[in-house]
């Protein structure tokens, strides 16, 4: 809609005392504009260009997102994990979100819009600043005022930890897998607390479940957990129990090479229970393959027998299980949703970038088969960032491909694996000018089609929700 000569997003108009203040498109740029009714120009602590009329053209700056995070606080992150069900989807090139909230405005699930690792931020050249801040001017932009998380996903180091807090992130998931020793390590002998505490008992956890541990598998569990429990209780000492921080605390122990058994995810629940680590998920690694931007690979009835009990366990100490990998698993979401009773928090990554790159295959397949040539020859070299066993034999030669069968390579899981880890390689490429091959051609196109990247977004996410069994309000 047209307001004070621009084009308006409708849904950004808001008042602030006799002042409107509200985002707007001017050619290839989003910007905001702030609006006096009466004649000059007030600037609400926003540093901009006074355009006459009482209109000041504010550019999407840092310190512009701080002040509109002041102003607003809806556009800034909350904590939101302890309430019944989240999903984390994150925003990769900082263009999503739009998308995400035509999903989470319908659904009764929190939603973490900022969710980035520090590999991707490294692999997208981006900050956590930029991150947050493309997230708070989506979230202005559309109006969505019902509340968003924001994830310091995969962090290993306290000061990474510190960096995410300090910018106002509103979750942390602390990786553990630095200090988790392979499977088959042993502690050398157990204390006799250890022994107290564990052997000889048995553990009732309700639903029909008990554990007990014999001496080999608290040995083991000792010698796999014993560092990894003793740097998550330093970092909840450090950050979690001070004032000035208010974060929701996620376990991570997903990413090891052998799924975590029950008595595993026990034992590593009630040591940080025990020594009061308080926290609102955590995320086991699951039997099976949780591959990124394809489905569930491995056994189904396993995999339903395990989340069930990795269910009970969580119950009983309260917290929710965190699925990590989540995006496009289709075939094991009806059970999570199930086996959670509706209770957890999901998180995909990389399927915002595989949507985006499936509007790239639609409006210009042109440009798509060139990134796609791409990818595959710089595939060895993507394939150190993520696990993923894609065969690239099966993956149609695009030449052969007409334009309107392009679009069906994103259905493809190999081509889906190909472009899902060559992310970085493909938004970094620089021609010998220095100027970047692919990003910025594909930025323009995002942005002149973005109407069509929120709908195919939208309607993806959307099918993720729907089959974890969550109704539409
Ligand atoms: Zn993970």
């Amino acid at each position: 809609m047209r307001y004070v000569g621009f084009e308006v997003y409708e849904k950004s108009m808001h008042p602030v005392g006799s002042s409107v203040v509200c985002m707007a498109r001017d050619v290839d740029e989003t910007l905001i504009i702030c609006v006096s009714q009466g004649g000059a120009a007030e600037s609400l602590g926003f540093t901009g260009q006074d355009l006459g009329d009482g209109r000041l053209r504010v550019p999407l700056t840092h310190e512009n997102a701080c002040v509109l995070r002041r102003l607003f606080p809806f556009t800034a992150p909350v904590r939101g994990l302890r309430r019944g069900r989240s999903f984390g989807v994150g925003d990769r090139l900082g263009i999503a979100t739009p998308g995400h909230i035509r999903v989470f405005e319908h659904y009764d699930v929190f939603p973490v819009f900022a969710q980035q690792s520090i590999r991707e931020l490294n692999l997208t050249g981006r900050t956590y600043d930029d991150v947050l801040d493309a997230v708070s001017f989506a979230v202005f932009q559309e109006g969505f005022t019902q509340g968003f998380g924001a994830d310091g996903d995969h962090l290993k180091t306290a000061q990474d930890v510190e960096y995410a807090l300090s910018l106002g992130f509103s979750m942390i998931t602390l990786d553990c897998s630095d200090y988790i020793k392979p499977e088959g390590t042993q502690a050398l002998s157990l204390s006799p607390g250890d022994k107290d505490k564990y052997l000889n008992k048995t553990f009732t956890l309700g639903e029909g479940l008990s554990l007990s541990f014999s001496e080999k598998e608290l040995l083991h569990c000792i010698g796999v957990y014993a560092d990894a429990l003793a740097f998550v209780r330093d970092i909840y000492t450090r950050f979690f129990t001070d004032a000035r921080y208010a974060a929701d605390f996620e376990i991570s122990i997903d990413e090891t090479s052998t799924p975590t058994s029950p008595l595993q995810h026990f034992f590593v629940a009630k040591e940080l229970t025990d020594a009061g680590v308080s926290f609102a998920t955590l995320a086991p690694r699951f039997c099976g393959a949780f591959q990124k931007g394809i489905d569930y690979r491995g056994d189904l009835p396993q995999f339903e027998a395990e989340i069930r009990v990795h269910g009970v366990i969580a119950r009983h100490f309260g917290y929710k299980l965190s699925i990590h990998s989540g995006s496009d698993k289709f075939s094991v979401f009806p059970s999570i949703g199930r086996e959670t009773r509706g209770v957890f928090h999901i998180k995909t990554a990389g399927t915002n970038w595989l949507e985006a790159m499936r509007v790239v295959a639609q409006v210009d397949p042109g440009l798509y088969r060139e990134v796609h040539h791409y990818a595959r020859a710089v595939f060895e070299e993507a394939s150190a960032y993520y696990q993923v066993t894609p065969d690239l034999s099966r993956i149609p030669e695009v030449e052969a491909l007409t334009d309107a069968e392009v679009p069906g390579l994103l259905d493809h899981p190999d081509a889906r694996q190909l472009i899902h880890i060559s992310y970085g390689l493909i938004l970094n490429k620089k021609n010998p000018d220095g100027s970047y091959t692919f990003k910025d051609r594909l930025y323009r196109l995002w942005k002149s089609h973005e109407g069509l990247y929120a709908q195919a977004l939208a309607a993806h996410i959307e099918k993720h929700i729907r089959l974890l069994g969550v109704q539409k309000r």
